[in-house]
């Protein structure tokens, strides 16, 4: 079937672009030339929809947000203040392990006391924290390429 040249100059309508595309289905070729940028749109609009489901994977991967901490999870050995203990002699011997989590504020470095309970949860909320940023990033670089994708129309 031969579209007649006229249709091009209409072609840019969102409506009837999709009118077309229905339409288009059906056709085993496409051949006049005029049609060269339905394929484009066309391939445009699959590699945004693709790109559109990673963003929805990375979604769904996304941590609890209020089982996060912004800071380093640190484990250390201490040694006392008593004169005589052994911790002092050598580094197996220090008391421990404590954990901590240290974070930055107001220019300064801050850290809080873990208990030995909580240490595992604590070290998944620090982990959540670089996962949450890690998501965003991830989601940040794909509406990049989502952006490029269009912006390389020919319009
Ligand atoms: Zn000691």
């Amino acid at each position: 079937m031969i579209i007649p040249p006229h249709f091009c100059q209409v072609f840019r309508n969102p409506l009837i672009e999709a009118g077309f595309r229905h339409f288009e289905k059906n056709k085993t070729s496409v051949d006049n030339g005029c049609f060269s940028g339905y394929k484009e749109d066309e391939m445009t609009e699959r590699k945004t929809e693709k790109l559109n489901r990673e963003k929805q994977e990375v979604i769904k991967e996304l941590p609890p947000l209020d089982k996060l901490m912004r800071g380093t999870f640190i484990e250390s050995y201490l040694e006392c203040i008593r004169a005589g203990c052994k911790c002092h002699k050598a580094k197996k011997y220090r008391h421990g392990p404590y954990y901590r989590v240290s974070y930055g504020k107001d220019g300064r470095m801050h850290h809080v006391y873990v208990p030995v309970k909580m240490k595992e949860e604590v070290k998944g909320w620090t982990d959540n924290y670089n996962k949450l940023w890690e998501a965003i990033e991830k989601i940040s670089a794909l509406n990049v390429k989502i952006l490029r994708l269009h912006n390389g129309r020919k319009k």
